[in-house]
């Protein structure tokens, strides 16, 4: 898959800023076009990254390049490993201690798993949502505000928590009782709203899990409504059991299939309508999975 090779200053200063610690930089560094890696329009890219809980392979030597502003989809049956891509995108594979991670996962031009890597800093830039909506039993407007509070960034508060609720389509539904607890809210605008709390954290990643699979038709609906507005601003990786779902709202497939194999990676419309292999080709048309 080709991508074009153009990487903005912000986003190296993207990468800059989850290096804790006084990196000596020569692996970083190395990565300059000198003969190392090359600036490109993709923002999270993995290389032969191998994922083990304990002796059980979820990931077997997963290779991809996901582009910026784009939404990509990872499909595939159960148990094939998507959820775990995603998790290792932004450390929370961390959390797993039976989890050992073998390979390269690169959120620009940083190595996420390299020790100076703060995995806090990094799930700032790259926020995720849940299949369950799970806000805290705090009122709506405590839940987007949140994570600003806990950087101390409180200057401007309400007009950070009027963005991101705009941003995530729920600003209309709820702006005249922001005060009211979140567990109030329907499902699908609790997700909304969970999406809003990633928002106001400035991600340049929002990772999905699932996050329409809860609800009903018409919050789904609007989910995918959002998700594709959303890819306007931010890069989205969205795990979906929905084959329909990653059809209508994605820009690239990702298929795994069992044992935690990438089988393919392509743009939307040739896996669904062109793909390379048989096996994608028996998995989308219902033959199995
Ligand atoms: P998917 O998202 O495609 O359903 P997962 O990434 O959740 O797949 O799981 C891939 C494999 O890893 C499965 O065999 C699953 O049982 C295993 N697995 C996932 N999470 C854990 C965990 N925390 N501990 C042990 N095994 C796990």
């Amino acid at each position: 898959m080709s991508q074009n090779n153009s990487s903005t200053t912000a986003e190296h200063r993207e990468s800059d800023q989850l290096i804790t610690t006084d990196p000596g930089r020569g692996g970083l560094d190395d990565r300059d076009g000198h003969g190392g890696r090359q600036p490109r329009e993709c923002v999270i890219e993995s290389k032969d990254l191998d994922v083990f809980y304990g002796d059980t392979q979820a990931l077997q030597s997963v290779s991809l390049e996901i582009p910026k502003n784009r939404v990509t989809a990872m499909i595939g049956p159960s148990g094939c490993g998507k959820s775990t891509f995603l998790r290792c995108i932004n450390r929370m594979n961390d959390l797993v201690d039976v989890a050992r991670i073998d390979g390269d996962l690169y959120f620009g031009e940083t190595n996420v798993y390299e020790s100076d890597v703060d995995p806090v800093a990094l799930r700032r830039r790259i926020g995720m949502v849940f299949q369950h909506p799970n806000p805290f039993p705090k009122s709506i407007y405590d839940n987007v505000a949140y994570g600003l509070r806990i950087q101390g960034k409180t200057e401007s508060l309400d007009e950070a928590v009027e963005r991101s609720l705009k941003r995530a389509a729920l600003w209309d539904e709820v702006k005249d009782q922001l005060d009211a607890s979140a567990l109030n809210l329907s499902g699908g605008q609790q997700q909304r709203l969970c999406i809003a709390r990633a928002i106001a954290a400035d991600p340049q990643v929002l990772l999905m899990d699932e996050p329409a699979s809860a609800l009903d038709p018409i919050a789904t609906s609007k989910i995918e409504d959002l998700i594709e507005e959303l890819a306007q601003d931010y890069t989205v990786v969205i795990v979906t059991h929905n084959m329909q779902q990653a059809a209508r709202i994605s820009d690239k497939t990702a298929v795994f299939l069992t044992g935690g194999e990438l089988v393919e990676f392509d743009d939307t419309n040739t896996i669904f309508e062109d793909p390379e292999h048989d096996r994608v080709e028996d998995y989308i048309t219902g033959k199995f999975g």
